[in-house]
């Protein structure tokens, strides 16, 4: 299946099903007719896995191969300054092309690297995660500083997006749910019934089979499609993207990057998110019964005791997408219509007081 982004700066195809990434010698060839050479970012799990597979696929080119730390260990500025090197030591021009393959952290900083090197070259995203189906699309690129995650980087859209199902069977179950959370939040944010059909259709991370994920992967795609393409930079509706991801951010920054894959928190998140939803914006929806869903996927669904709230709402004030330190929520009206809405700190304590004690 082939799934168009159209932003204002660029259109480009995103690429979904088994053995896409066949095609790549074909769509390079065609879209880069004066190409020099190509370097491949991965990272060290994914190249044990699947090296073979992707020099396979690029045996026509001239490649040079950059393995990084395989998670968020490459999203920091020596890797970052590692890559550029080794892109300068290879000579690399305004001619080549940079292939980002592997999960959303070789995705973000592939994307960087390639919205830098040079001013900026040409660059292919080849994700092989669940989550990546979120990361890989839209164009947001960055690394970490050790202030924050994601402080430095910028908006670069690739030029097409190989999203090969093959590579997500040998993914760890969590990895697996981290993804599978942005998939729900898809739904929850802009589609009820999708997210009625996950919630009636999978039962557990471990039997994700590949005629489900290419819809479910595809439909999350599409959804995310709709809202970057309108909003490419992230003036206005591209934010409720963000949905469970206020509290979610402020659980993975307190508890230690690493510690908590990104959708399970995200996870968490939502469940905070549907609560202040119900409250504030009138949401008829039956928690306990979603609760018991992603409890049944194995996903923790409750604040753990040991977060000092007085912390989370601190970082939750840092978070980038927080102006003048006041915390602006996504909320749902219903499942499908995002609203955003301010809250007070007072407000905001009190609730994830009622929250943590599980209420
Ligand atoms: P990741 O790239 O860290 O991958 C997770 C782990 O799975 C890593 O250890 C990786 O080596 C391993 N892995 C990757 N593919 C595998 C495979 N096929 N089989 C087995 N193991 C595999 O992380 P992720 O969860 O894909 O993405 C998270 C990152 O994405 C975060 O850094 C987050 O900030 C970023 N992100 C970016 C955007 C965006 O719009 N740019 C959106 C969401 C998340
Ligand atoms: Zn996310």
């Amino acid at each position: 299946k082939q799934i168009s982004i159209q932003t204002a700066s660029k259109t480009y195809p995103v690429f979904v099903g088994t053995g896409v990434i066949n095609q790549l010698r074909t769509f390079i060839n065609n879209a880069f007719p004066s190409l020099s050479k190509i370097m491949i970012i991965t990272d060290e799990t994914v190249a044990d896995l699947y090296l073979f597979d992707i020099q396979h696929a690029l045996a026509d080119f001239q490649t040079r191969l950059c393995i990084v730390p395989s998670g968020e260990k490459a999203k920091t500025f020596d890797v970052y300054y590692q890559c550029l090197t080794f892109a300068l030591e290879n000579k690399l021009d305004r001619k080549s092309l940079v292939i980002a393959f592997g999960g959303g952290a070789v995705g973000d900083l592939g994307g960087f690297v390639a919205s830098t090197f040079m001013r900026g070259i040409s660059f292919l995203q080849v994700p092989t995660t669940i989550l990546a189906h979120d990361s890989a699309v839209g164009g947001k690129v960055a690394i970490n500083h050790p202030a924050g995650k994601n402080m430095i980087g910028s908006f670069y859209q690739p030029e097409a997006v190989f999203y090969d199902l093959n590579f997500l069977e040998s993914l760890p179950l969590h990895e697996k749910r981290s993804g599978f959370a942005e998939v729900i939040k898809h739904g929850l944010i802009h589609d009820s019934s999708f997210y009625f059909w996950l919630h009636n259709h999978i039962f557990s991370m471990e039997k994700l089979a590949v005629p489900d994920l290419s819809y479910m992967l595809a439909r999350g795609i599409e959804i995310k499609r709709d809202f970057v393409s309108v909003d490419e930079r992230e003036a206005g509706i591209r934010a409720f993207l963000n949905f469970g991801h206020t509290l979610a951010h402020a659980i993975e920054a307190e508890a230690g990057y690493g510690k908590w894959t990104h959708g399970e928190a995200v996870a968490v998140g939502m469940l905070f998110a549907l609560q202040l939803s119900r409250k504030k914006a009138g949401l008829l929806f039956n928690h306990e019964h979603f609760k018991g869903w992603l409890k049944q996927l194995g996903y923790v669904t409750e604040l753990p005791k040991e977060f000092a709230l007085n912390k989370l709402l601190d970082r939750m004030k840092q978070d980038k997408k927080s102006i003048d330190q006041k915390v602006n929520f996504v909320l749902l009206k219903d499942i499908g219509s995002p609203i955003s809405y301010e809250m007070t700190d007072e407000e905001l304590l009190n609730e994830l007081y009622i929250f943590q004690k599980g209420e």
